[in-house]
């Protein structure tokens, strides 16, 4: 049996609809600009045409259960909510065809990739990496998994509001690159794997949060994520 000098490090999960086992995460992997509003009002439109998606990662441990009250971050200014659908990977896939994605899928969850922007901002300007302003501790917020395995969510209503007032509101159907073609693409660089979970981008509308605000997000057919914003350290 090994032994260890201290406790290794918990397991992340997360609660699954209709199950009493816990949902095991393996990594966290979050899809850049994609939706087009979005990457406009961050000043980088995408053109499909002669791009590829892009993507960053957060530890596991960022993340966080809906629910949860977060301490407003330290070394930002500008603490940032995006609204994602999140798809749970539920088998190995490495290289998989788009007509064949569903084969992998679990289920879904409504998740928010919250961010300092004024570090990602600085960070992308300067060519440098975005782990500061992204990698943020306590930032991957996600809902209880709604098993759906096999299902391709197409379209459906995604929409956040901070303190009852919507900030964001648009429909999975706006996706630059869907999920058919963010699990074929992601799939060429890295072994998916169970528990792998993918955010795959926000629509526009994103803004920032100060202590005391409460974020409730929701994408139709799946659910809903809640976060509430507390005092900073
Ligand atoms: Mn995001």
């Amino acid at each position: 049996m090994t032994t260890y000098l201290w406790n290794p490090p918990a397991v992340q999960s997360l609660p699954v609809r209709g199950k009493a086992e816990r949902l095991p995460i393996n990594r966290l992997f979050f899809v850049g600009r994609n939706y087009h509003a979005h990457a406009v009002e961050m000043g980088k439109p995408v053109d499909k045409s002669v791009e590829r998606p892009f993507y960053f990662t957060k530890a596991p441990q960022t993340l966080t259960a809906s629910g949860a009250t977060v301490a407003y971050p330290p070394e930002t200014r500008n603490f940032h909510f995006e609204m994602e659908l999140v798809v749970a990977i539920g088998a190995p896939g490495f290289r998989v065809k788009a007509e064949d994605a569903h084969q992998i899928i679990y289920g879904y969850a409504a998740g928010l990739d919250m961010t300092r922007r004024d570090l990602q901002l600085v960070a992308r300007d300067k060519g440098r990496p975005w782990d500061l302003g992204k990698d943020v501790e306590q930032s991957s917020v996600c809902s209880e998994i709604v098993p759906m395995p096999g299902v391709v969510i197409e379209q459906g209503e995604i929409t956040l509001a901070v303190n009852g007032v919507t900030r964001q509101q648009s429909n999975v159907d706006k996706l630059i690159w869907n999920i058919r073609e963010i699990i074929a693409d992601l799939s060429l660089f890295y072994h998916l794997q169970p528990g792998d979970l993918i955010y795959t981008g926000t629509p526009e509308g994103v803004g920032a949060v100060l202590s005391g605000d409460h974020i409730t997000g929701h994408v139709a057919g799946v659910g809903e994520v809640v976060l509430q914003v507390g005092a900073a350290e």
